[in-house]
């Protein structure tokens, strides 16, 4: 027990600090780092060409710069993103990588170059449609030339053991991460929902490797305890990304549990194992092609509300936790649909809004207490 409290620690305390956790990676791993902007930024290829690939995901600052290039409409991450660019925080970032999912990331592109000149910029542009032969050969067509940008930056040729290495490294990580939500689904006591989120939160600063035989070691530790249980209200979270962290402190404070989630800073990212068959690249593209159910992937028919009623159902939660990042286009755009499918099945939903930038968690406080307040009346 010991051991697992000082791991969890270890990992909430990195997650907590992302600047000082990867200036430690950096240090500990003797490589320079290029910053991922969200989402599905594939870093497979930045860590094989030898960089060590760390996670943009905003986070609360006072924005006074970024207002020159991104109107107040724009969500938080990426004003946040640029505002750091601007101020100077990513200074030891060697290069940023971004991929291109929606309006505000494709126009954050041309906006870096500008507004942050002295860190170079890898666009990352994906299909529209992923489905069709021509969208999975253009994105492995696509991972290829930002790997020859890669060597470019680095001076050095990734080669295919590299990749390979380095694919695998995030093969095992990914299937750790399952196994990871899989153990903390039944021992929602010792992991609330602050703590199942840093610990995540943390793979984003350390050195993939590293992180995953921690993250090993403590779903070991894990299972080796009995289920509990939890007496407070599970919730299955949908959305972007579960933060502020004062939102999860209110979670904690009314009791509730996430038991498994669909954010694209979470479970997104992981679900997903790539095939067995074709080369390395095939093998990335075809995660992403098999991804169902994420806003930012085209699908003609969405399945987002089927696969969350199967998560309830799956999990026996009491309720989906919707975290909708002000002013998310794509995810706002799926919210009616998946809300009305859960509503027919009888299942309770929240719609919290949240930004990186809140003065005030107070009115996310009412509407979590009533909400909770609610369902034990239910239950
Ligand atoms: S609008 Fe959504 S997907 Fe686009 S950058 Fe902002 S948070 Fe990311």
């Amino acid at each position: 027990m010991n051991d697992l409290k000082s791991l969890l620690d270890e990992l909430v305390e990195a997650g907590s600090n992302p600047k000082k956790t990867v200036l430690k990676s950096m240090q500990d791993t003797k490589k320079e780092a290029v910053g991922c902007f969200p989402i599905y930024t594939p870093e497979e290829i930045i860590y094989a060409a030898g960089y060590l690939p760390v996670g943009m995901w905003g986070g609360p600052t006072d924005l006074k710069l970024a207002d020159k290039y991104l109107q107040g409409f724009c969500c938080s991450i990426m004003r946040s993103n640029i505002e750091y660019g601007m101020k100077g925080t990513y200074s030891f970032l060697k290069a940023v990588a971004i991929s291109t999912f929606c309006d505000t990331l494709k126009c954050i592109c041309e906006n870096w170059k500008v507004a942050v000149p002295e860190i170079p910029l890898i666009p990352v542009v994906y299909p529209q449609n992923r489905m069709i032969e021509a969208g999975k050969e253009y994105l492995n067509e696509e991972f290829k030339r930002v790997a020859k940008e890669l060597e470019k930056l680095s001076g050095k040729l990734i080669t295919e053991d590299a990749i390979n290495e380095s694919f695998e490294i995030y093969e095992d990580f990914r299937a750790a991460m399952r196994e990871f939500t899989v153990a903390v689904s039944t021992h929602l006591n010792t992991i609330d929902a602050k703590t199942r989120h840093l610990v995540i939160k943390a793979s984003f600063f350390m050195d993939k490797k590293t992180y995953t035989l921690k993250i090993k070691e403590i779903t070991k530790e894990l299972n080796a305890l009995p289920k509990e249980d939890f007496n407070g209200i599970k919730v299955i979270a949908t959305g972007l990304i579960a933060e502020p962290t004062a939102l999860l402190d209110i979670l904690v404070e009314n009791n509730i549990g996430i038991i498994d989630d669909d954010l694209s800073q979470e479970s997104r990212g992981f679900r997903v194992a790539a095939r067995k068959e074709g080369t390395v690249y095939e093998r990335m593209v075809s995660r992403i092609v098999d991804q169902r159910g994420c806003t930012f992937l085209f699908e003609e028919a969405k399945t987002r509300g089927a696969m969350l009623i199967d998560m309830v159902n799956k999990h026996q939660a009491d309720a989906v936790l919707v975290i909708m990042m002000k002013f998310c286009d794509p995810e706002e755009f799926d919210y009616p649909i998946y809300k009305e499918e859960i509503e027919n099945n009888g299942i309770p939903i929240l719609y919290v809004e949240t930004e990186q930038q809140m003065d005030s968690a107070e009115q996310i406080r009412t509407r979590i207490q009533s909400f909770a307040e609610m369902l034990t009346v239910e239950v």
